[in-house]
């Protein structure tokens, strides 16, 4: 699709709907001269051009990349009326979008009841799920894996919970005997698992868990504000499918988080929490005169800890979803390919001596580090930060981030290197963008020559 196309269209469309109420003469207060805009404009852009070229696949860094054009022009153009999701007056039409894409997401995971909204971050999306098991169990702590998040320590403080953090095993899944201990102190009501971890994309296994955790009576909260797409590829046939279970088990939990912003192909501001029994909505009351809730009567204003909402953000998922819906045809196409390209790189790293997998990518991230001639960590650490920084400058650049591994991370998978210092820094590669899988060798190639 053009986006300036469909940037004007958005544009007239808007106009055309603001000139059936009338004129009305604009406040010479906010006039502005093109020539004076111009002039700005041009500094701004300038500014701008101070980032990282997130779209390129020779980035392979962070979570980032650009949103679909199609998330581009429905946000834009919603934004031109700028509705506030927090209540229904607020924009009608916006809130029954959200409905819907939530409506979507929950089915993705296959909810059969739901209540839930788009928040502005995986983080307030979390927080809330977290709101809702304090209040549910209450004088009860939130066990989560070593490797989840820290965000579910950090609110934990915030909501004056204790927190439990789990270890994890030798391929960054929560340690099931480890969680166990701690559920059998009594002091824990809800267990945070999360579904693809930000730093590794390790999977922690819910099919497994859950039944763990409903034996000593806690609530399950998933964490798949990163993986939550990749359900998507459960069971599915060809390279890029993945074991069913822990995906298939999410349906069961109390509570999911997903972050639309990360690979549901939106601009940042849009995260998702999806609680499974709609009852939890008597939680958020405010003065709200109802007594009993159910997923159709309410205001998102009143099952959200959020005020002021952009319905833009629930416009252009709702777009979004209309032309690549979540399913396995329609965004796990995309969420596909990425994971093939970072399966296919696991391969190359494999046959290689100038790298070594730190472990084999579970979803799209790989984690790998050069290999050194004396295997210690500080010689790891020293090489992988002179890779990151030399990657960005080179004549043929790539974009790296860094992940700190621990002594005993690497006790765990390298039990060669000799470990002289507490941990060492490996390179991290999301491969989130489909284009990731026709550059893959491009990549190793760059990254090996640096080494
Ligand atoms: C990104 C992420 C978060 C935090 O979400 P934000 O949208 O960055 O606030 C929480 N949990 C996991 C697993 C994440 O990957």
């Amino acid at each position: 699709m053009d986006l300036n196309r469909w940037l004007g269209e958005a544009t007239k469309a808007i106009e055309e709907w603001s000139e059936g109420f009338g004129p009305y003469q604009p406040h010479p207060a906010l006039d502005l001269a093109d020539d004076t805009f111009g002039a700005a404009f041009a500094e701004f852009t300038e500014r701008l051009r101070d980032n990282y070229p997130f779209f390129h696949p020779r980035y392979a860094g962070q979570m980032l990349k650009p949103p679909h054009p199609a998330a581009v022009v429905g946000y834009l153009t919603a934004m031109l009326i700028n509705p506030n999701n927090h209540a229904l007056d607020g924009g009608p039409a916006t809130a029954r979008m959200e409905r819907e894409a939530v409506a979507q997401l929950a089915a993705m995971f296959g909810f059969e009841t739901h209540l839930g909204h788009l928040t502005t971050s995986g983080t307030i999306a979390n927080l809330e799920a977290l709101f809702v098991a304090r209040e549910s169990h209450p004088g009860k702590g939130v066990a989560y894996s070593a490797e989840a998040h820290y965000t579910h320590g950090r609110m934990c403080g915030v909501l004056g919970m204790e927190g439990h953090s789990v270890p994890a095993d030798g391929t960054g899944r929560i340690d099931l005997e480890a969680l166990e201990d701690v559920l059998r102190t009594g002091r824990v009501g809800t267990v945070v698992l999360t579904t693809g971890t930000t730093g590794l994309g390790a999977v922690d296994p819910v099919h497994q868990a859950l039944p763990l955790c409903r034996r000593y009576g806690a609530r399950v909260h998933v964490d798949a504000a990163y993986g939550g797409f990749f359900t998507l590829l459960a069971g599915s046939d060809g390279p890029a499918g993945l074991a069913e279970e822990p995906w298939r088990a999410i349906a069961e939990c109390d509570s999911v988080v997903i972050d639309p912003h990360k690979h549901g192909l939106q601009p940042y501001g849009c995260g998702a929490v999806i609680f499974r029994d709609a009852e939890v909505g008597r939680f958020y009351l405010h003065d709200s005169p109802y007594t009993y809730f159910t997923s159709t009567d309410l205001h998102l204003g009143e099952i959200s800890l959020e005020c002021s909402r952009a319905g833009a953000a629930a416009a252009a998922l709702w777009l979004t979803f209309r032309l690549l819906p979540p399913t396995p045809e329609g965004l796990g196409r995309v969420l596909a390919a990425g994971r093939r390209a970072a399966l296919r790189w696991g391969e190359l790293i494999d046959g290689s001596d100038a790298l070594t997998l730190y472990q084999r990518p579970e979803l799209d991230i790989v984690t790998y580090f050069p290999a050194v001639e004396a295997a210690t960590l500080s010689a790891i650490d020293q090489a992988s930060a002179r890779v990151l920084a030399e990657g960005m400058t080179a004549p043929d650049p790539v974009f790296l981030s860094t992940l700190r591994a621990s002594a005993g991370d690497f006790a765990h998978r390298h039990p060669g290197v000799d470990r002289d210092a507490e941990g060492a820094r490996i390179l991290r590669s999301v491969l989130m963008k489909p284009e990731s899988e026709q550059h893959v060798e491009q990549l190793h190639t760059a990254v090996s020559r640096l080494v």
